[in-house]
């Protein structure tokens, strides 16, 4: 039987795990041992094994069975609870080391804006964002971009960058211990997507990761610096994309779906949260933008889940206390999401212009 995998530093900053705010590299984490009083940060965790070691108490094991160990239940139970994904609902307590502040927006679209100049799309990336109907000029105007996985060219990257930024406080971005620059990547690489606000600035990137098949880690994640040094989270930032004059808006879930269904749809106005729970987010967004009608266009796959049935009540009760229009929409369950179901419709359409 195939066990499913789960990422060992997520579940560990989930139990309370206290990180050292100097991290080197983003395979091999130290912490303090949460099993024998350590403040000294002898626990190792390692990414890509999913294993966890302490070099005072020897106690060790894998992400499953420390879990079980904190919360006092078994291996089996444990197992259960992650798949379920109860880890990711516990609240992370604050890291002993604070971050370093947040840097302002536009400083951030700055730095964004030429991070993503200086790096390229490869071929592979680009051939899934076409497959998923972009055509070229859409695909460079949204600048996605591959997460540089060549150590020669991050490096290049990152010189490039500090002599033209200061990247202290800039999610993503951290100081190793000899203080030189360093960005937070997976060794498997994916696709950076801009997240922007109504006037287009770069608030920060999503990470649309190369995970494996079959393995459960999470595909989507922020580009963020959390707990290291130097370096400061991402938040759950809201994506807005295409003709921001329109008082009705389309909300989905992610900004990759958002940019390729609005491109599909002759560029209406479409807000993304960065996932169902983050609806809460919507609301500057709303009132800026002076929104009157909402329609709700979250995949299909999820709305059995009871976690999205709750968020879908939580975006209704938001949209009624601001006098808001609600249309829930629904496809055929064979499209996942609404990007998936605007390509079958223009696919559609074109064998029919074609006939
Ligand atoms: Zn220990």
């Amino acid at each position: 039987m195939e066990y499913a995998k789960f990422d060992i530093i997520e579940v560990a900053k989930s139990l309370g795990i206290r990180f050292s705010p100097v991290q080197k590299n983003p395979v091999e984490f130290t912490a303090q041992c949460p099993f024998c009083g350590d403040k000294k940060y002898h626990l190792g965790l390692n990414h890509e094994k999913e294993q966890f070691h302490c070099f005072r108490c020897s106690e060790k094991g894998n992400s499953v069975s420390l879990y079980a160990k904190i919360r006092g239940l078994s291996n089996k139970e444990a197992y259960k609870e992650l798949k379920n994904g109860f880890y990711a609902q516990i609240p992370i307590p604050l890291a002993e080391e604070p971050d370093m502040p947040i840097r302002s927006l536009k400083e951030r679209h700055n730095v964004y804006y030429d991070f993503l100049e200086l790096l390229h799309l490869n071929k592979k990336h680009y051939q899934n964002l076409a497959n998923r109907g972009l055509n070229f000029s859409e695909i460079r105007r949204f600048k996605y971009r591959s997460i540089p996985t060549d150590a020669k060219f991050r490096r290049r990257v990152l010189d490039e960058l500090s002599r033209r930024y200061d990247l202290d406080g800039i999610p993503g971005f951290y100081r190793d211990e000899t203080g030189k620059m360093q960005m937070y990547y997976k060794s498997c690489g994916g696709i950076f997507i801009p997240v922007c606000n109504y006037e287009g600035y770069i608030q920060g990137l999503q990470m649309r990761l190369d995970i494996p098949k079959g393995s459960d880690e999470k595909k989507f994640r922020w580009f963020s610096s959390k707990n290291f040094n130097g370096g400061t989270g991402a938040k759950s930032w809201v994506h807005v994309v295409g003709d921001t004059t329109q008082k009705e808006a389309w909300i989905t879930e992610g900004a990759l779906k958002a940019d390729i269904s609005c491109a599909l749809s002759n560029g209406r106005l479409f807000i993304a949260v960065p996932g169902v729970n983050a609806v809460k987010m919507l609301n500057d967004v709303l009132d800026t933008l002076e929104i009157t009608k909402v329609y709700e266009v979250f995949d299909m796959d999820k709305r059995s889940k009871p976690e999205v049935k709750q968020a879908l009540l939580a975006l209704r009760r938001l949209l009624d206390e601001k006098g808001i229009k609600y249309s829930g929409c629904t496809w055929d369950e064979n499209l996942k999401g609404f990007d998936d179901y605007c390509l079958a419709k223009t696919k559609e359409i074109s064998q029919l212009l074609a006939a």
